[in-house]
């Protein structure tokens, strides 16, 4: 007897949605964009801001929570915060 097995193959079909109400088991993992690991942490990204640009006029470092893959530390694009003007030259390419 052949062992049947149920592995399910989802295709990476769908569109990236942000809607809240989700069922997930419909839901894509999200891997790394750098080696495929789907397992990720949360990290602190450290932002300073200088005293020039600052409201206080003081220099400030502000912590922006994101999420690096467990294995390579690899912070995906969309797990960056928007708006980051250096982000393309700051990102390593692919
Ligand atoms: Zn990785």
């Amino acid at each position: 007897m052949s062992r049947r097995t149920n592995k399910q193959n989802r295709m990476m079909d769908s569109p990236q949605s942000t809607t809240v109400n989700v069922d997930l088991s419909n839901a894509s993992d999200v891997t790394c964009d750098n080696c495929g690991n789907y397992t990720f942490v949360p990290v602190m990204m450290m932002k300073r801001l200088s005293a020039i640009l600052s409201p206080t006029g003081q220099e400030a470092v502000i912590p922006i929570q994101s999420f690096a893959c467990n294995a390579c530390g690899w912070i995906n694009k969309e797990f960056l915060p928007t708006g980051q003007d250096e982000e393309a030259d700051t990102i390593q390419s692919r």
